[in-house]
């Protein structure tokens, strides 16, 4: 018998995460020269990482053969200070997946049920199914959350509810009233997850700290790995009100980040400069591929992120054709929108490039 016989059914089960395609493995594929490839796949800022947290993180090093702070105090006590929340509201995260992972170890069962939008971040589903919950699927008309009906979804046995806002991969968001009539109707038993990992890229914020602040049963995802850029540290935090936190704090890891990460996350939250930077260039982005599509026809979802989510025919076809062009995108079959693709913004050069390249691909295609 092989030895699945014996393994954990759930684990059995699972499919894994396809993550953006690596610049050095097109490269090897296609014999092409990696610095020639651009990956406009995974939502990472095009200006790489906070100077300031290459510094810190440089310095750090010297200190590699230390264990990391295992509470993580330097850093959760200036996340709660800019916050204005206590240190006993922060818990760190091997990126913010790591929370979510958390929140399903003290949260999930084969009896329990988690509740997502349809067409929400993937990982949602996987780790529901890791911990054999049932994942209670909402229609999202529009690409939008509808909150009325997530709200109604809820029974007696749903635990996590995840409002991904932004969501990825659709780029759309819902407001500060409609969370607060959501916050005003959702249940004790329910931990209400608000997944901010583009929250830094928004005009208009909506504030779900005050539910923290209050004791709610909710938790706030952030990231390091976004605007920060810092995707290769693998590091993010949850907010949430002490009941929630401790459970989160008792189901981690001794070490579960590192300390290049710890000191690298602290310099790039301080760094209102690169997040300034990145915030405009992103505005820009937006626009040039807002505009881009609607010059050729092509219906898109207008995103207040830094991706676009745009109808393509066969995404899987060109996200072939683009890559052998050396522009790396994300094709959306997993998400079961198999004519969509995904586009992060990038410099006002790889913008170009990438619409260059769908024109040249979409041409072929026609013809
Ligand atoms: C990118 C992303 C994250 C962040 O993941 P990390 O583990 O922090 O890198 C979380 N949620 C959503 C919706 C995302 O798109």
């Amino acid at each position: 018998m092989g030895i699945t016989a014996y393994a954990n059914q759930f684990v059995c089960d699972r499919h894994a995460y396809e993550p953006g395609k690596p610049i050095e493995d097109t490269a090897r594929e296609l014999g092409l020269d990696p610095r020639g490839i651009i990956k406009m796949a995974s939502n990472e800022n095009p200006l790489g990482p906070s100077p300031l947290a290459k510094e810190a993180m440089q310095a750090a090093l010297e200190k590699a053969h230390i264990y990391p702070d295992g509470g993580g105090l330097a850093l959760r006590g200036a996340i709660a200070r800019e916050l204005d929340l206590e240190i006993d509201n922060v818990v760190l995260g091997n990126g913010s997946n790591e929370i979510i992972e958390l929140l399903c170890h003290a949260f999930l069962n084969a009896e329990a049920e988690l509740i997502a939008a349809e067409h929400a971040f993937v990982v949602y589903k996987l780790m529901a199914g890791l911990f054999g919950a049932r994942y209670v699927e909402v229609p999202d008309p529009g690409f939008v959350h509808d909150l009325e009906a997530m709200a109604a979804a809820i029974t007696d046995r749903t635990r996590l509810l995840f409002i991904a806002n932004p969501n990825n991969p659709t780029g759309t968001m819902v407001g500060q009233e409609e969370i607060d009539r959501f916050m005003a109707k959702a249940p004790e038993h329910v931990v209400v997850c608000f997944d901010e990992a583009y929250f830094e890229f928004l005009r208009e914020p909506p504030d779900v700290l005050k539910y923290v602040r209050e004791g709610r049963n909710v938790c706030v995802l952030r990231t390091c790995s976004k605007i920060h850029g810092l995707a290769a540290l693998r590091i993010g935090y949850g907010l949430a009100a002490p009941g929630v936190a401790d459970l989160l704090q008792k189901a981690r890891q001794p070490f579960n980040t590192n300390a290049l990460a710890q000191a690298g996350a602290l310099a790039a939250l301080g760094d209102a400069d690169h997040i300034a930077r990145t915030r405009q260039l992103n505005f820009e982005g937006l626009e040039c591929f807002h505009k881009g599509f609607r010059k050729r026809g092509l219906n898109f979802v207008p995103s207040v992120a830094n991706f676009v989510l745009v109808e393509v025919g066969d995404g899987d076809a060109v996200f072939s054709g683009m890559l052998k062009r050396g522009v790396i995108v994300r094709a959306m079959r997993t998400y079961k929108l198999p004519g969509w693709i995904r586009i992060t913004t990038g410099t006002a050069g790889q913008n170009q490039r990438t619409l260059a390249a769908l024109d040249e691909v979409l041409a072929g295609m026609t013809t």
